[in-house]
């Protein structure tokens, strides 16, 4: 069975920042069909949860209170391509609008709940290093 990175919040895992998760309706379709690896780019970066929210801001991440968590994202980036890389792993499903995972769009910068096109920080590295990367809205490709 192939094996697909998946956010650890989209399988029903609570390491969103509020300590929420992003549970798909499709869990059930994709694990007919793929061996499922959740990871959480932000809390094995070293961030707890719950945690203040957290927006790219230039080459930099900084949360609410304006703490710079730049290292934490990169080395939460870095171990999600080390599975990749040591799982054999070419697809991730990442959630939309995070800092981390965010395949298309994210939040400004400003804290002010704006969108703008961009990626997260894992979404990002991972498709720089080759690894196709799905947001949880684009999961149904992955189901034909
Ligand atoms: S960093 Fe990614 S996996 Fe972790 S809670 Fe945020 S969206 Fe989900």
């Amino acid at each position: 069975m192939e094996k697909i990175l998946i956010s650890a919040c989209l399988v029903g895992e609570n390491t969103k920042y509020n300590g929420g998760n992003n549970l798909t309706p499709y869990l059930e379709q994709l694990l007919e069909k793929y061996e499922l690896v959740p990871f959480c780019p932000e809390v094995e970066g070293g961030l707890k949860t719950p945690r203040k929210p957290n927006e790219r801001l230039d080459s930099k991440v900084i949360d609410s209170d304006g703490r710079d968590n730049t290292a934490a994202f990169n080395k939460g980036a870095e171990l999600a391509y080390n599975i990749c890389l040591y799982l054999g792993i070419e697809i991730a499903i990442l959630k939309e609008g995070s800092p981390s995972c965010g395949v298309h769009e994210i939040y400004d910068g400003k804290f002010r709940n704006k969108k703008i096109k961009g990626m997260g920080v894992t979404a990002q590295y991972l498709k720089l290093k080759g690894i196709k990367v799905y947001n949880e809205n684009e999961i149904e490709e992955l189901l034909k």
